[in-house]
């Protein structure tokens, strides 16, 4: 591919996923635009893990479309192809499952997960741990703030061994927290 055709690429599925994302805020207090939550993970991918695979690349843009909105995997392949697909299929929730259930599958699917699933996910989990640094969500007490660094912790836990910089970023978070286990 020429260079002109990964940035083409590249600006299709940013378009694509801000189209989608459109009607979607955040949940901190000042609800932020959705669209800077993707586009945040794969500047995370970049510009600290190094990452410049396409498919990677595409897949954290596209990583909540499926999970968020209205939108199919097939959707995904007719316009990304089938390597993206795989991957957003990879880190995506099955959202007829109860959230516990959820919870606890991204802990046990965690460590099977293909590489470039674990590159996105990892980059994932750091953009909303440090979104939780800065405030909490409307309405989450204490509590399940700090339940969802626990969690956190133990899906990185099976993500480990994949991108030593994102797994530094994360330590260092898991430590000013506290959470040693
Ligand atoms: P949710 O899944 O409802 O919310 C977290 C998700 O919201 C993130 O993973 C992220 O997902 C998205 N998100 C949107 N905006 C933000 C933001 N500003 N900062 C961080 N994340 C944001 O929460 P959980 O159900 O996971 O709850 C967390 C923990 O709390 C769980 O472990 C659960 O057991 C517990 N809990 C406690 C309750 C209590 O009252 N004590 C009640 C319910 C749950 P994405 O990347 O997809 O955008
Ligand atoms: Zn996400």
């Amino acid at each position: 591919m020429s260079v002109s055709e990964v940035t083409q690429a590249l600006i299709k599925c940013v378009n694509f996923a801000a189209e989608k994302h459109k009607d979607q805020r955040r949940k901190n207090p000042e609800k932020t635009p959705y669209i800077n939550h993707p586009i945040g993970v794969a500047y995370i991918l970049t510009n600290e893990a190094n990452v410049t695979d396409l498919n990677i690349l595409q897949a954290a843009l596209l990583h909540d479309t499926v999970e968020d909105t209205e939108t199919s995997f097939d959707e995904i392949e007719v316009a990304f192809g089938s390597e993206v697909r795989k991957i957003v299929e990879e880190v995506t929730d099955d959202k007829t499952l109860a959230k516990e259930v959820r919870k606890r599958l991204q802990i046990e699917h965690a460590p099977g997960s293909s590489y470039e699933a674990k590159l996105v996910k990892l980059a994932d989990k750091l953009y909303n741990l440090r979104d939780l640094e800065i405030s909490a969500p409307v309405g989450w007490s204490e509590q399940r703030v700090n339940e969802y660094f626990e969690w956190s912790k133990k899906v990185v836990e099976g993500l480990r061994g994949t991108n030593s910089a994102l797994e530094r970023s994360l330590d260092q978070i898991f430590l000013r927290r506290n959470i040693l286990t």
